[in-house]
């Protein structure tokens, strides 16, 4: 039995020593922080995350799923809100398709009560690496109690100690090791919305709530206790509003009553949530290559950090876990080839989703609350519903499906190239502008929509 060594408890190291520990191996877990079951969640990160099809496959696999099922809100739509009060619902699928709503805090308790139930793996908290030696492979640990020193040996090691990854920092001190990372010029700040006066919602439960403004937005996420966590982005400085020429509480409630007049009476405690927390960033990591020899691997944010527009960072992580599974299974003992295989695998799509997730946060952020961008969502729509299988929004392909990030980028932009034509079309454009039903665009759909179409392949 060979012992493996994974740096980080977060919420792909965890579900990564599930995985490993099934596959029949002993498993050291390490994390600097306490024991995640005891304490809350340490700051800095997002309060909660959704989750989608592709996430809980790589749950499900292990048994976890239905857990995590239990402590997440399922939501089925967006809902829009106009500076005006206006909300326009706008459903993710036509099958009544959801991605979950789920408490990052829970989450990570709920993956390592399955990973401490598995009899050969041992975690250990509060031990921060101070060291990484890729040959033996080994970490040099101090444990924050004591300060005492230790270091430990394994047969491998995988570095799943996120974006700021200690052991990928020792990468970067071997040859040919590339590495970019790239911060966007947004931050975030997490904001809370209680439950209703009656214990229900303030907003609608299941859904995720979206304000759109141009350079800035807010996005709000539901929990299960019926609060809802809101983050507003904004630019770190420049045009205001910025998080720099937000500086006092008039400037705060001034901003919120004219951007958000509607969830202004939701945040009583607007002014505390803002000036009590540091604003967040968010960064685009990539790095080449992901292994060392046939000893160390990068797994998660540590290989691949990606912008949070697309929630898919852990959802990554977690298809990594699944895909690494079976190159494991596949390589017979012959980590050189299983390193490889996975790698090769993976490094393409990690590509995609991080630049697909920079191009939705300008979506989300510029386009969602845009008249043209909702008359082209009726066509794509409406070929979808027409064509369930063939013409298959972005949004879903990546949240929806299994359908690899690399292939969901292909099928986009062959789809993109055909609701482009479909606008340019004015007999389209007339009965949009017109606001005709979606159905009286059939007509003028038919032939050119089965050319295009020919080039994907039923899902
Ligand atoms: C605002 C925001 C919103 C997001 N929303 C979503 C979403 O909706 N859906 C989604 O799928 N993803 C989302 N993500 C991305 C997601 O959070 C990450 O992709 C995911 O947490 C990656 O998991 P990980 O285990 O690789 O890294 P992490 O979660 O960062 O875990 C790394 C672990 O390593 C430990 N560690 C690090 N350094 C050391 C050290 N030196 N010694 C010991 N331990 C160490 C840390 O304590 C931590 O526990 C979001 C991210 C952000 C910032």
């Amino acid at each position: 039995m060979e012992t493996i060594l994974v740096a980080g408890a977060g919420l792909v190291g965890s579900l990564l020593s599930i995985y490993l520990a099934r596959l029949g191996h002993q498993v050291q877990l390490f994390d600097r922080y306490p024991d995640f079951r005891e304490a809350e969640a340490p700051g800095g990160k997002s309060i909660n995350l959704t989750l989608c099809e592709r996430g809980f496959a790589a749950l499900d696999r292990v048994g976890v799923g239905d857990r995590v099922r239990s402590i997440s809100v399922p939501c089925y739509g967006r809902v829009i809100h106009g500076v005006d009060g206006t909300l326009e619902y706008q459903p993710y699928g036509t099958r009544r398709e959801a991605i979950h709503s789920v408490s990052r805090n829970h989450l990570n308790r709920v993956l390592l009560g399955m990973a401490l139930e598995q009899p050969t793996l041992d975690c250990h908290f509060k031990q921060k690496i101070l060291e990484v030696d890729l040959h033996q492979p080994s970490l040099t640990l101090r444990d924050l109690r004591s300060g005492e020193l230790t270091e430990l040996p394994g047969d491998r090691l995988f570095g799943a100690d996120g974006a700021h990854s200690a052991v990928r920092t020792q990468m970067q001190r071997t040859r040919r090791f590339d590495f970019t990372q790239e911060y966007l010029d947004q931050a975030y700040k997490e904001l809370n919305v209680a439950p209703a006066a009656d214990g229900g919602w303030a907003l609608e439960g299941n859904a995720i709530h979206i304000w759109p403004r141009g350079h800035y937005m807010l996005i709000g996420f539901p929990n299960l206790d019926h609060s809802f966590t809101l983050s507003l982005h904004m630019p770190y400085e420049g045009a205001a509003p910025a998080f720099s020429s937000v500086c006092t509480p008039e400037d705060l409630t001034a901003l919120f009553s004219t951007s958000f007049p509607d969830a202004l009476p939701l945040l009583p405690n607007l002014v505390a949530d803002f000036f009590g927390r540091p604003e967040a960033s968010m960064i685009t990591v990539r790095c080449s290559p992901w292994t060392f020899e046939d000893k160390v691997l990068l797994i998660g944010d540590a290989a691949h950090a990606i912008v949070p527009s697309y929630g898919q960072g852990a959802n990554s992580g977690f298809e990594d876990c699944s895909v690494l599974a079976d190159c494991i299974l596949e390589g017979g003992g012959d980590w050189r080839q299983v390193f490889s295989r996975f790698e090769t695998q993976r490094k393409p799509n990690a590509d995609a989703i991080g630049d697909l997730a920079l191009e939705h946060f300008h979506e989300l952020r510029d386009l969602v609350g845009d008249h043209e961008f909702q008359l082209r969502k009726k066509v794509e729509r409406r070929l979808n519903e027409l064509y369930p299988d063939r013409y298959v929004p972005l949004y879903n392909l990546i949240s929806f499906t299994n359908v690899t990030y690399v292939e969901a980028l292909r099928r986009e932009r062959v789809q993109r190239a055909l609701l482009d034509r479909l606008m340019a079309d004015p007999g389209v454009r007339e009965r949009l502008e017109r606001g005709d039903a979606e159905e009286s665009l059939d007509p003028l759909l038919s032939d050119l929509t089965m050319e295009t179409l020919g080039q994907t392949v039923a899902l």
